[in-house]
């Protein structure tokens, strides 16, 4: 089925579903569409619009998952590429930026909440990312 936005000849405007296009235009040639409003059978269809129902839709393969694991590992590798790591320093190194102490740049680092108060405070826009904790060369030993 396919829903047809007609107009009478008064500009009223209104929907029609129909088998296809044919069934349309036979309709219409036997005087068989009216307006719902003023019932005249002078009504052409509108082009601007159409829906198109179907009963069963069509299984055009899988809908492309997205790989939220993939895009955080992208993250993280962009994050890691553009900022200088300042480790604990991160609260310290952000206001020293904001002050105009330290070099401007994008660094990242760890922050303990109250220091997120701090930056949040001075107004310092930073970015919370989670990076999973690799393991590192002193837990191979256990
Ligand atoms: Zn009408």
């Amino acid at each position: 089925m396919i829903a047809f936005d007609l107009k009478c000849k008064n500009n009223h405007t209104f929907e029609g579903w129909f088998d296809d296009n044919e069934a349309l235009e036979q309709q219409q040639k036997d005087g068989l569409i009216e307006c719902p409003i003023c019932n005249t059978k002078q009504v052409v269809k509108i082009f601007s619009s159409f829906a198109i129902k179907e009963s069963t839709l069509p299984t055009a393969g899988q809908p492309s998952k997205v790989d939220f694991a993939e895009i955080g590992r992208q993250i993280i590798e962009y994050v890691k590429t553009n900022t200088d790591d300042v480790g604990s320093d991160f609260t310290k190194e952000a206001l020293k930026i904001h002050y105009g102490v330290s070099k401007p740049r994008s660094i990242r680092g760890v922050s303990t909440p109250n220091e997120e108060k701090i930056l949040k405070e001075e107004g310092i826009d930073f970015l919370k990312v989670p990076i999973p904790v690799l393991p590192s060369e002193s837990d191979q030993d256990a």
